[in-house]
């Protein structure tokens, strides 16, 4: 039988850290401040944004939303990411995704100076991790690290298998994973045996959206399986994977809700703090 990992517990200690940095920075006179963006009317958003609002006004940091209804065009929302660009007060730019369909989302995300890209999922960004540079990295798949790193565990020369190959997800987990020295495995719909694959993780990362897609005999035993997915059935909120059974199998799993969805906010604010940071460290060295 494993362990549930207490990402809330691990976080307590890592939200103290981090509010000492806040408070180093209002030493300097800097106040983090966050700019959100968010264009939908999903309910799901509002919920990811109030919460991001949440931890903001935790850390003492100060958050500022533009919120449009959809009768806002692109050209709209690019001369704001611009103005924001241009204010030496804002040290990070989110945009809430997803974006109304008639919006140019890609385009959109590349307007955000990718020095602001407090989410890390500009071009830019994505590339530097590719080629294994710790740049601003994408939010969720830091807080998984965070949670990995929680473990203590070797994961060099480990075989980690990751369902779901999204941009905000995979991809960047798949990089962060090679960086580790693990060898990496990555399915996605279109993988013919997917209980092949993950029967031989080490670990087992799940991001596919598909609520017990992962079932207990697709595990190995003594698996670290992480869960990403958020699936809402009748108002309550389930990962992709057959927690109750896997249990038994793994050696550390963490939960849905109360697990990655916490660390990935965390990122955010961490993110945001490293930004605001290395802005200092940039005015001190040209002192
Ligand atoms: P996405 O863009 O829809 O990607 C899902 C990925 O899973 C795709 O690559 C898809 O393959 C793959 N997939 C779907 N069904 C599969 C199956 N049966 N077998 C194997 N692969 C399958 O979603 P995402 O943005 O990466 O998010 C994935 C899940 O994580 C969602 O439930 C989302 O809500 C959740 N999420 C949680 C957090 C958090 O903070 N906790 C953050 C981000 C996302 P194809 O590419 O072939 O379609």
């Amino acid at each position: 039988m494993g362990d549930k990992i207490d990402v809330k517990g691990l976080l307590k200690t890592k939200k103290e850290k981090l509010r000492k940095r806040v408070e180093k920075l209002k030493q300097k006179n800097i106040v983090p401040k966050l700019a959100v963006i968010m264009a939908n009317n999903e309910d799901s958003s509002r919920i990811y944004v109030s919460k991001k609002r949440d931890l903001c006004a935790e850390m003492n940091i100060e958050t500022v939303e533009y919120i449009y209804d959809e009768s806002v065009t692109s050209e709209i929302i690019e001369k704001k990411i611009i103005e924001l660009n241009n204010n030496k007060e804002v040290n990070g730019i989110l945009i809430q995704l997803p974006l109304f369909k008639h919006l140019d989302e890609r385009k959109l995300l590349e307007v955000v100076s990718p020095e602001k890209d407090v989410d890390g999922i500009h071009p830019l960004n994505v590339g530097r991790l590719l080629q294994g540079n710790t740049g601003i990295i994408s939010c969720t798949p830091k807080g998984i690290l965070t949670i990995l790193e929680s473990l203590n565990m070797k994961w060099e020369g480990k075989e980690a298998v990751i369902i779901g190959r999204s941009v905000i997800v995979g991809k960047p987990m798949a990089s962060l994973l090679i960086n580790k020295g693990m060898t990496v495995t990555v399915c996605n719909s279109k993988t013919t045996d997917l209980g092949k694959h993950t029967r031989e993780a080490d670990l087992l990362i799940v991001a596919a959206g598909h609520p017990n897609l992962v079932t207990k005999e697709m595990v190995k035993d003594g698996a670290v399986v992480i869960d990403v997915g958020i699936n809402r059935i009748e108002g309550k909120i389930y990962g992709d994977v057959d927690t109750k059974n896997v249990i038994e199998k793994a050696s550390y799993i963490s939960t849905v809700p109360g697990g990655v969805g916490l660390s990935t906010v965390f990122s955010l604010i961490e993110n945001l703090v490293e930004i605001a940071e290395a802005a200092i460290d940039i005015v001190e060295e040209i002192k």
